[in-house]
């Protein structure tokens, strides 16, 4: 598919994240104002809520951009997804007759802030990159036994915290927790020393489900899908994880970026999940390509100094796609709900530059990064600004994602130890 053109500006740039083809929803605000639903386009945003209010816009008989995020219009179903992109596509393309009833709903987006673009209704974690689970597994169990003996035949997860799900631009505080080294008999309480980032992309569920679903059904019920960073501290994670996995190392924050970028833009994208290493029990084999080829990057800033771009990956390197991960979730009869968050897991490539978190960028801190600043990194530390970006390269533009960032913060005072 080629560019579509728009008489918005910075639409047809070849290297806007943001062209007509794309049409990412989030929601924004300007000057301390209420926050809006929008859709980015070039270097606007388009006001949805108040084009909506003003009539010059609508999603059905109902209004659903009168709050401040995109739940209700998911709600609608797929049917209603289509239609009001077939809508916008018409009225922002170049020589649109809507033009003029459409350009007062612009704003610049350089003046905006975001928000989150949905309301988070539960946050599901998964393990589902191949390369980080057999990394992280070696480290900690040798080669030969990296992969648990469940990996290759169901997309492991846990039920992650909806409650600390951040928008980009979000700083956090360096966790406290309990650390426990093997040297020592008793754990201590203190900050921890192992911060990590892991590269993911989520999906939001748009769709919701009462029983097991298919993974067609499943692929259908997905509205669209953002970057993600799971942070995590490593060696909270190292002492609490056995038997029944993380709980408060990966429950201080997950950062998204602002915008949703819808299936549809995605479409041209497609790509298959590699090839079975073990034989899929029936209810996970996908019936087409359920992958997206989306080049990602992390980029690593200290406080005040330039970023260094630490990793590059794609998210075609996943062993499992979002569909296999959410028919899965739903084989218990556990009902999904929209605004459900699902996190892929790292998205690690195959060699050592295309590691998708510190832990195996540095190798458990044993190789150090080298940045540009001349600083070395095992894990992050206070004021390290960590960045995620990605896009899907087309013929002459490109589906951004726009950013996920955010800087540590040090520790917060104990309350103990006043
Ligand atoms: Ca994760």
């Amino acid at each position: 598919m080629p560019l579509i053109k728009s008489w918005v500006p910075g639409a047809n740039d070849p290297d806007t994240d943001f062209p007509l083809n794309n049409l990412p929803c989030g929601v924004f605000s300007t000057d301390g104002g209420d926050p809006h639903c929008g859709v980015a386009i070039g270097d606007m945003i388009l006001d949805v809520t108040a084009a909506e209010e003003a009539g010059v816009l609508s999603a059905g008989d109902e209004p659903v951009f009168d709050v401040p995020f995109w739940n209700d219009f998911m709600d609608l179903g797929p049917d209603a997804w289509a239609a009001f992109r077939a809508d916008l596509t018409a009225a922002l393309a170049e020589n649109a007759v809507k033009k003029h009833a459409l350009e007062p709903f612009l704003v610049p987006r350089g003046t905006a802030t975001m928000h989150m673009p949905f309301a988070v209704s539960e946050y599901t974690d998964f393990y589902a990159g191949r390369n980080h689970a057999f990394n992280v597994g070696t480290m900690f169990r040798g080669p030969e036994n990296a992969l648990p003996p469940n990996w290759l035949h169901m997309p492991i997860g846990y039920n992650g915290r909806a409650s600390s799900v951040v928008v980009s631009g979000t700083d956090l505080h360096r966790p406290r927790g309990q650390l426990k080294s093997p040297d020592h008999d008793m754990p201590a309480f203190l900050p921890s020393r192992r911060l990590d980032f892991e590269l993911e992309m989520g999906a939001i569920v748009g769709q919701p489900s009462q029983g097991m679903v298919s993974v067609a059904e499943a692929e259908a019920m997905i509205f669209g899908y953002v970057l993600l960073n799971d942070w995590s501290a490593r060696d909270i994670q190292a002492w609490e994880y056995q038997p029944l996995g993380p709980f408060q190392s990966k429950a201080t924050a997950t950062t998204i970026s602002p915008w949703i970028v819808t299936k549809a833009a995605l479409e041209p994208f497609r790509t298959s999940t590699p090839e079975r290493e073990k034989p899929l029990l029936p209810y996970l084999r996908e019936p087409g390509p359920m992958l997206y080829d989306i080049a990602l990057e992390a980029a690593l800033a200290p406080a005040g100094k330039p970023e260094t771009v630490i990793t590059r990956t794609n998210y075609r390197e996943m062993y499992y796609s979002a569909p296999q991960q959410l028919a899965h979730h739903t084989t218990s009869g556990c009902p999904m709900n929209v605004g459900d968050l699902l996190g892929s897991g790292t998205i690690s490539g195959k060699n050592a530059p295309e590691r998708g978190s510190m832990l195996e960028l540095s190798w458990g801190g044993k190789e150090p990064l080298t940045l540009e600043s001349g600083e070395t990194r095992s894990f992050l530390e206070d004021g390290d600004r960590l960045t995620l970006r990605g896009h899907a390269q087309g013929d002459g533009y490109r589906i951004g994602f726009g950013e996920a960032t955010g800087a540590v913060l040090p520790a917060l005072e104990d309350p103990y130890a006043r």
